[in-house]
């Protein structure tokens, strides 16, 4: 078997799987993005985006990654008195905090191993102090597949009166993102990710107190300006067409699956992969008490790097999985069971795994990792 795009079993951390409908939605003509065939697809998708978020209040589109996402919440929503608290422990924790430092001048930045779970009692105590305007944290850190516990952290922010910005791109309709419950104030989703749509979009929640607190940031991203045309079921400019028609469509999938049983489907996805990790003799990176729904993140094993793990998954049996990113690139890898993932990915995935481990001799009990999955279904 040799890779092939349109075949392949598709486990990366995101973009992930899309579905057929998904996928077609976007085989239109050209629309006119200022004409009422278009306004009834953004209006449609204004109606279905709490269904994402579990949440009514206000947001945004924007045609863009989700680091676009987070850009325009960071540049439009960071103090320009006072401090940023920002909280990291991996790749994406190190991008927030690039971003924050160019958009507030004062920022305090707290931060564990990457792995580890946040010092969160740290935080607490800077909070405490009474001058912290913003807390910027990332939930999911994909990068090392481990869940922030942000809901321990929710009440001393709340305490603090600072606003709570969220980086939920690989949590939201992936792990529970409790919005009103812990009150977020802004939350960043990316499009290929739990919502099982086509990377290119950045959806962010906004809750009415971050509203009333936008201030102009940069100017293609300005969130007061998409607000303001979204009310009118328009883009303040034009916006990615085919993006949009795919999103109203894999909302749809979401509504008739709903939130909860997707974040159920991933749970089970997720404990059925790191009981097939274990099965295998193999370890988690992150602290296993943390360890991510959304992305399992694996130790290689000793002596096996990308080209004898990765690649030999890749070109002999089709399956893609996904590498360690900066230093820890060759030394872990990354399986991604959000979305639309399923259970004959994670069987074909586990399959060829344990037949390249069982090449080099490193398996101890034959089909052990297959039974863990099969064991685990409904
Ligand atoms: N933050 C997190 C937690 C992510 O997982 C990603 C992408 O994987 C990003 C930020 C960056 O998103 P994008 O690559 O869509 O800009």
């Amino acid at each position: 078997m040799t890779f092939d795009p349109e075949t392949t079993t598709f486990l990366i951390a995101g973009p992930v799987r899309i579905h057929p409908r998904v996928l077609r939605a976007m085989s239109m003509p050209s629309l006119n993005h200022r004409g009422d065939y278009f306004h009834g697809i953004v209006q449609e998708i204004r109606e279905l985006l709490p269904v994402l978020f579990g949440a009514k209040g206000r947001q945004v589109i924007l045609s863009g990654s989700g680091t676009a996402g987070l850009e325009a919440t960071y540049s439009a929503l960071l103090p320009k008195d006072g401090r940023t608290l920002v909280l990291k422990n991996g790749n994406f924790g190190d991008r927030t905090h690039e971003i924050a430092r160019r958009y507030s001048t004062n920022v305090t930045t707290l931060e564990a191993p990457w792995g580890r779970a946040l010092p969160l009692d740290d935080a607490k105590a800077e909070l405490a102090k009474g001058d912290v305007r913003a807390v910027c944290v990332v939930h999911n850190e994909t990068s090392v597949g481990l869940a922030n516990d942000i809901a321990s952290l929710a009440p001393s922010v709340k305490a603090s009166g600072a606003l709570f910005l969220v980086d939920g791109i690989s949590a939201v309709a992936g792990i529970p993102v409790k919005i009103d419950a812990w009150g977020l104030d802004a939350v960043v989703a990316g499009s290929q990710k739990g919502l099982a749509a086509p990377a290119g979009l950045a959806i962010v929640h906004l809750s009415e107190r971050a509203v009333a607190a936008l201030h102009p940031g940069t100017f293609y991203l300005d969130l007061a300006a998409h607000l303001k045309s979204l009310e009118k079921n328009d883009t303040p400019w034009t916006p990615a067409v085919p993006l949009f028609l795919a999103l109203r469509e894999a909302l749809v999938l979401l509504k008739e699956e709903g939130l909860e049983n997707r974040l159920e489907r991933t749970h089970r996805l997720a404990e059925a992969t790191r009981a097939a990790v274990d099965a295998l003799g193999l370890e988690l990176f992150p602290d296993p008490r943390y360890a991510s729904d959304t992305v399992t993140a694996i130790q290689n094993p000793a002596g096996m790097g990308d080209l004898e793990l990765r690649k030999v998954l890749e070109r002999q049996y089709n399956v893609l999985v996904q590498g360690g990113q900066g230093a820890l690139t060759g030394k872990i890898f990354r399986i991604g069971h959000m979305g639309i993932a399923d259970w004959p990915d994670l069987l074909i995935t586990f399959a060829a795994l344990e037949r390249v481990l069982g090449k080099a001799g490193r398996v101890r009990t034959p089909g052990a990792s297959l039974r863990a999955i099969v064991d685990r279904m409904p």
